[in-house]
């Protein structure tokens, strides 16, 4: 157990707190002012805040245990909050096919500042992450970066969505927006899928244990 264990766990210790804060507030505007956009970018937010309440979890464990293996934990809560992302998909996109055809105007103001306050946040985590030091990133971290990255661009889809309402006077394309985001998230969650099982493979192989998570239970040849 060294500093890193230590340093890692206080940096998602901190990540999902402003991860929740985001959460809160963006249910709160979405309370509010209902739009599709920011839905997803809600439902969005709450399963990053299980990939990063997953990652501070095993980040603690290792703190503690010397050779305990927390990658397999870590990989199960991000595919979890995959297929949670999955699941929500068709709801917002039956919902936006709604707003298509019968748009509502919803408050364009609160909408700019949910939006501006969950890029803050993004940038912030990012940050964050990244001082866990480059030399020691494992892959986990370096998805996570890439993850926020791309977080700040969703944020800039629901500020587009809000400012349409304010310049345009009409919540007509919030459909479209929140169905864009919605199919890209879901699309990303597969790229994440994908990437999650080459390195499980990749880890697999590399230690010639079939089941790693079911070999330390006391039995002996
Ligand atoms: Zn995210």
């Amino acid at each position: 157990m060294g500093n890193l264990e230590q340093e890692r766990f206080s940096c998602y210790r901190t990540a999902s707190i402003i991860n929740l804060i985001v959460l809160v507030l963006q249910g709160t505007i979405l309370y509010i002012a209902f739009n599709l956009s920011l839905l997803s970018d809600t439902v969005h937010t709450f399963s990053d805040e299980i990939v990063l309440i997953g990652t501070c979890f095993a980040a603690y464990q290792a703190t503690f245990q010397l050779a305990i293996n927390t990658t397999f934990m870590q990989e199960r809560m991000t595919r979890i909050s995959i297929i949670l992302l999955w699941l929500s998909a068709p709801f917002i996109i039956w919902e936006s096919w709604e707003r298509i055809h019968s748009p509502v105007q919803f408050p364009g103001w609160p909408v700019v500042g949910i939006a501006l306050v969950s890029m803050i946040g993004s940038v912030w985590i990012h940050r964050i992450i990244d001082g866990i030091g480059e030399e020691n990133h494992n892959h986990l971290d370096h998805a996570n970066l890439l993850h926020v990255l791309g977080d700040i661009i969703f944020a800039g889809a629901v500020l587009l969505s809000a400012s349409i309402v304010l310049v345009f006077k009409t919540g007509a394309y919030d459909g479209h927006i929140g169905m864009i985001v919605t199919l890209l998230f879901s699309w990303r969650g597969w790229m994440l899928w994908r990437d999650l099982t080459a390195h499980q493979k990749k880890r697999l192989s590399a230690n010639k244990v079939p089941h790693e998570h079911s070999h330390d239970c006391g039995h002996h040849h």
